[in-house]
């Protein structure tokens, strides 16, 4: 029976129920500027009040060090050219981060390069996780920023952040963190793991797209990415997305609540559905094994093109993607299997599944029965599979 699997929750998630009854007021009878004085405009004001101080409790930080953005991608764009202009004024002009980060990271640090920064891209090893060690190697006196992804988007491979935030503070160097993809995956606790800056996204935890957060540390004040009104506090201009701002707070209440017994039940489905798809020959997982989101799965089939794979599972009713959504399109290998060691080959047959709270376990059911087969149709027409088989390409 032909089921809809939605395997593809790294990419986005569906706004749940909850979240949308919580905005559908903000978007009709509470249209009020938030800076108006009146009382439609106040209540507009409180409500983003309050949604600061649930974001806040979530991430064990203060109401005061949450600043609402339009997307993850702004939050990271405002924490490293943010803190990159404040500290080049000191004589501080190099970032350390990894070679995997989301595009959001890599593309803010190339376009500092161009401004005369210098950035250290810590390599990941053949496992995908850097060591805090490696952080505490790079620092050097005229170091700015330690800028390290929490969870992969890719391989969903968690880092040492609470490590590497433990040093980068006894070194005096600020430490970001994009936790787009671990916010209600992993229990985080800005305070406890010393963590300056940190940046999140809605519409990775069931919240609309549009809407982000940038957490920065009391303390730490960096130049505005966006100029104009005096909108939070000053530092974002632009009138409040009221209604995603009241979504982004319902959906992280949710996400952060019993975080391991979600981990639990989630892992159990993850951890079928690997060891289903490793029966695939030649089948490996990329990323290590255990200190991976819940619900990431990533494994290279040799002999597949990605796209092939990713219309061929459409047609089942299974969405999934091969690297990341923002470069599928482009025949570009995806630059975190590149980071961890895959060939060009091995890397466009990568499929990443990532599951969540949501899937059942007919859905893991159904992938583990329709995967295999389909790779095993696709390699029957692949010349690559064939030279592969031959020993022509070395895997
Ligand atoms: C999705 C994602 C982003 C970008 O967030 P947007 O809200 O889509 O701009 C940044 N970093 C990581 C790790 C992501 O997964």
């Amino acid at each position: 029976m032909k089921r809809f699997v939605y395997a593809d929750n790294a990419a986005t998630t569906q706004v749940s129920q909850e979240v949308l009854e919580a905005m559908l007021p903000w978007l009709k009878d509470g249209y009020g500027n938030p800076s108006s004085i009146y009382a439609k405009g106040r209540e507009a004001g409180h409500a983003i009040e309050t949604a600061r101080q649930k974001v806040a409790a979530a991430l064990g930080a203060q109401p005061g060090e949450i600043y609402f953005t339009g997307c993850g991608s702004e939050s990271d764009n405002w924490a490293l050219k943010g803190t990159a202009h404040k500290l080049a004024a000191k004589g501080k002009k190099h970032l350390i981060t990894t070679a995997f980060e989301h595009h959001a990271i890599l593309h803010s640090c190339a376009a500092l390069e161009k401004e005369g920064f210098e950035v250290t891209y810590l390599p990941v090893g053949e496992k995908g996780i850097i060591t805090a060690q490696q952080v505490a190697d790079a620092i050097r006196e005229d170091t700015a920023l330690v800028s390290i992804m929490y969870a992969n988007n890719e391989i969903g491979t968690i880092q040492p952040i609470a490590e590497i935030g433990e040093i980068c503070r006894s070194r005096g160097v600020w430490f970001h963190t994009d936790a787009v993809q671990a916010v209600g995956n992993v229990p985080i606790n800005v305070a406890e793991q010393n963590i300056d800056m940190l940046s999140m996204s809605g519409h990775k935890i069931h919240a609309p797209k549009g809407v982000g957060v940038l957490y920065i540390r009391r303390g730490i004040s960096i130049p505005n990415l966006m100029d104009g009104g005096g909108q939070e506090r000053g530092h974002r201009a632009g009138t409040e997305n009221v209604a995603s701002i009241v979504g982004l707070a319902r959906a992280i209440e949710t996400a952060c609540a019993d975080i391991p017994a979600k981990i639990e039940r989630v892992t159990k489905m993850r951890n079928r559905i690997i060891d289903g798809l490793l029966q695939v020959p030649l089948a490996r997982l990329n990323g290590d094994r255990d200190r991976r989101l819940m619900g990431n799965v990533n494994i290279s089939f040799p002999g597949v093109e990605g796209e092939s794979l990713l219309l061929s599972l459409d047609l089942l009713g299974i969405c999934a993607s091969s690297g990341s959504a923002c470069t599928s399109g482009s025949l570009d290998p995806s630059h975190v299997l590149l980071s961890i060691g895959l060939s060009h080959e091995v890397a466009h047959g990568s499929l990443r599944i990532s599951i969540s709270d949501w899937t059942s376990d007919e859905d893991v059911d159904y992938i583990i029965e329709n995967v295999p087969p389909v790779i095993e149709k696709l390699r029957a027409m692949s010349p690559m599979w064939e030279h592969m088989q031959k020993g022509e390409i070395v895997l």
